[in-house]
Order: structure tokens, then sequence, then C-alpha cells
């Protein structure tokens, strides 16, 4: 019997724990927001977060910008919130309009206020095998729900699907910090389905439909990360889940899997940066 992974159920149980933590603290972390540009998607996933982090008790500001914003009005104002003592935590909402250098935007946040963990300083902390301030939201979504269900990552091999900084890279290396043996492919892969089907713990972050049931083998765990709308505008994942669930121990589905596991994640993030800005206190 394949077994679902719930990430509503699972962020459900982490909003109820950090509710009540929030509800017993006299001082509140505050989660300040940046968005340029009017990507539809981002918007919603910006009124998502600011509506999220206010119902668990997280003041949560949003400031937006036009399509044609300066590198340096973004950077004023990231300087403007790191020097803010009442800002715990810093998300510069991507993707970034494309004349705005990404890198210099995200690396100018303060590491310790830095809610994504997409910074030099603290990606660089993961990949050197140390701790960083937080870890990345959706990789560490996909590690706490694989963690809910008992899933052992030691001595497994995982083959993740995908090498952006957001997602790709930093799962693996997640992974590989759990002593998981990890393969990662990319659009220039060979023969995918042959490394695929050796995958005891798949995890695919591409935003295309591409893995089918001829990519696992049997029992195999599967997460699907990508999410995107199919021709007739139905949300899609990166797995054919009827195809895929039929041999798979575990799958995640799309809705319902990582995508609440990334909100879940941003808001431990909120809470550990402000327990950390506040522990000398
Ligand atoms: P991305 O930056 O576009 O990366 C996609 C990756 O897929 C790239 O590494 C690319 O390889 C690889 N790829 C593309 N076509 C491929 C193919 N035919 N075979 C193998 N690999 C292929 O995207 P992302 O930011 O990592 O996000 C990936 C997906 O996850 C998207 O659908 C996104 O919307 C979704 N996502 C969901 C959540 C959530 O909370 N549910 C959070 C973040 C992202 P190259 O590097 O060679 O180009």
């Amino acid at each position: 019997m394949t077994i679902i992974l719930d990430g509503k159920k699972l962020r459900d149980k982490i909003f109820k724990d950090l509710k009540a933590k929030l509800d017993k603290m006299n001082k509140k972390p505050t989660l300040a927001v940046i968005i340029a540009g009017d990507n539809p998607a981002s918007k919603i996933y910006v009124n998502n977060k600011k509506k999220t982090a206010e119902n668990l008790g997280i003041n949560s500001f949003v400031t937006e910008y036009p399509s044609n914003v300066t590198e340096e009005e973004l950077l004023s104002k990231i300087k403007e919130l790191n020097s803010d003592k009442n800002i715990t935590a810093i998300l510069v909402q991507l993707p970034l309009p494309s004349h705005i250098n990404k890198s210099k935007i995200l690396n100018s946040i303060s590491p310790e206020k830095d809610v994504d963990g997409l910074t030099t300083y603290n990606s660089g902390k993961l990949f050197s095998g140390e701790k960083p301030f937080v870890y990345p939201c959706t990789p560490k979504g996909i590690l706490l729900l694989l963690d809910e269900y008992g899933i052992e990552l030691e001595g497994k091999h995982a083959v993740v699907i995908g090498r952006s900084s957001l997602v790709g890279k930093p799962v693996a290396q997640m992974l590989l910090n759990r002593n998981a043996t990890v393969t990662i492919c990319h659009s220039k892969t060979k023969n995918l389905a042959d490394i695929t089907k050796t995958a005891d713990i798949l995890i695919s972050a591409v935003g295309k439909n591409i893995v089918g049931e001829k990519y696992i083998k049997n029992n195999c765990v599967v997460i699907d990360v990508g999410i995107f709308r199919d021709e007739f505008g139905k949300l899609r994942g990166d797995v054919d889940f009827d195809g895929v669930s039929k041999h798979a121990s575990y799958i995640s589905p799309v809705p319902g899997g990582v995508g609440p596991m990334t909100i879940a994640s941003l808001m431990i993030n909120t809470l550990e940066l402000f327990d950390n800005a506040n522990k000398d206190c």
C-alpha cells in the first residue's frame, strides 16, 4: 500500500505548536517581505505568507516595488531593514525582475535575518557541513516530511532531479549531511530513467511533468516538488501521481505535499531567527 506524505496535515500540526509558543510570547517576531514586479504567482505567495504569519501572531509587512525598480532602491531598503532591531526576518520574493542582480540583492540581507537561508553565508555554512542560521525553506520542509513519516535516510540512494540554488542543490546537500548517498540530475543528464530507477528516495524539482512509472523502482519514496499549470490551467507536479503511486512506498501529492511544508518551514525559520536574536536578552 502506498502512503501519501501529507504536507497539509504536518503543516497544521506545526502551526498549532508555533501558535501555542507565540501566544505565550510578549515580544513577537517581525517578518519583512520585499516583492518587486507584477508576477501574479509571486503576489499570491507573498499574500499567503503575510496572512499565515499574522494568523500565527507573527508581525509581517510587505514592501512592494514596480518591475522597473533599481538595484539601489532594493539595496537601500534592505540596508534599512537590516539595521532595524524590530525586524527579525527578511525575505525577498523570487523571481526578481531580470535587470536585477539576484545574488547581489540576496547577499545584502544580514545572514542572521536571512529567513530563506539563501545568502552565500548561510548556504556556505550548509555546504561546509556547519549549521547555518536557518536552512532553505523548501529543502527543510522536505526533510521534515520525510522525518515525520520515519523514512530512514542514512545509506539510502537519494536521486535529486534539479540543481537550483533554491531547491535541488540544498536538498541534495542536506540529504548528504544526513548520510544518504546522493546523485544530482539536471537537464543535461543522459538516460535519466536509468539513474532514477536506482533511487530509494527520488526528489523531483523541475517544473515539468517528467517522472512516470518507468522512472522508479518498486517501493521507492517519491517527493514531488514541481508545481506548474498545464495547458488546461490545472495545477500539476513533476510526477505522474496515478502511475507512480502504484509502485512507490510513499509519495507526496501536488498540491498538498511540499507546498504546505515550504510555508511551515518559513514560519519555523522566522521563529528561529527571532529566538537567536533574543537569546542573550
Ligand atoms: P529551476 O531553477 O527552474 O530549476 C529546475 C531544474 O530542473 C534545473 O536544474 C534544470 O536543469 C532541471 N531540468 C529542467 N529540465 C529537465 C529535464 N528535462 N530533465 C532533468 N532536469 C531538468 O526551478 P526551481 O526553483 O528549482 O523549482 C523547481 C520546481 O519546483 C518548479 O516547478 C517550482 O515551481 C517548484 N517549487 C515548488 C516549491 C514548493 O513549495 N512546492 C518551492 C520551490 C520551487 P539545468 O540546471 O540543467 O537547467
